[in-house]
């Protein structure tokens, strides 16, 4: 049997047990966080920083630049994470869109309201639900969670989130249940509980702090 717990209470326990994740760090300009958060995809985060400055150092990090760049180039850039072929080109494409579509900016996709940025954005190349909302969060303050791998197991183990829920489901009732203005917290706090404690394989339960409130605690003494 769990005890009840409140949205609240959780974040205040994960706070207390958990240091702020060392994220790649966001950028406050939305094209770069947009580059670093395709770069991210399926990469782990010290290569996904590597990547980021290797490209860095080549290029300037604008659609113009980006945008007219050789492929090969930036491949060779990405090389250290996974699926980099597919990155170089998303972010070839995406330049592109921006530099004719929009001038060259973010600025405008980013101040329409919520549902209508996410859309635009996740009509580009590439851009799935994820990258908007991590750009959207990071980059304009806009509220929205983002559900990373870690987000996505951690709340459907604790109950957070429907079992079988797919990405739209997951953020939106973590969005009902959290204030907004913890949205950024409980984005970073869940990313931090799944790598210290609820990982995907051997779930450490006994240690967790959480677990006199998780419905799936068993699930570490399973994998012991
Ligand atoms: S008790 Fe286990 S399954 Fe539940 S949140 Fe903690 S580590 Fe995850």
């Amino acid at each position: 049997m769990t005890a009840e717990i409140n949205s609240g209470m959780i974040l205040k326990i994960l706070k207390n047990r958990l240091a702020t994740p060392k994220l790649v760090k966001p950028k406050s300009d939305p094209f770069e966080t947009l580059i670093v958060t395709i770069i991210s995809q399926n990469t782990a985060d010290t290569n996904t920083q590597r990547a980021f400055e290797n490209l860095s150092k080549q290029f300037e990090i604008t659609p113009q630049t980006l945008s007219t760049a050789e492929t090969y180039k930036i491949e060779a850039c990405l090389h250290v994470g996974g699926l980099y072929k597919n990155k170089a080109q998303t972010i070839k494409n995406v330049s592109k869109i921006i530099l004719e579509k929009y001038c060259g900016s973010l600025n405008s996709i980013l101040s329409l309201p919520l549902d209508e940025s996410r859309k635009v954005l996740m009509e580009m190349p590439g851009i799935g639900p994820k990258t908007a909302d991590v750009v959207l969060l990071f980059s304009a303050n806009q509220p929205t969670i983002p559900v990373d791998t870690h987000v996505n197991r951690v709340a459907k183990r604790l109950g957070l989130a429907p079992a079988n829920g797919e990405y739209e489901a997951v953020r939106l009732s973590l969005q009902r249940l959290f204030n907004q203005k913890d949205y950024l917290n409980v984005h970073l706090l869940l990313i931090a509980h799944g790598r210290k404690y609820c990982k995907a394989i051997h779930p450490l339960c006994m240690e967790c702090p959480l677990n006199n409130y998780c419905p799936s605690k068993c699930l570490g003494n399973k994998n012991d």
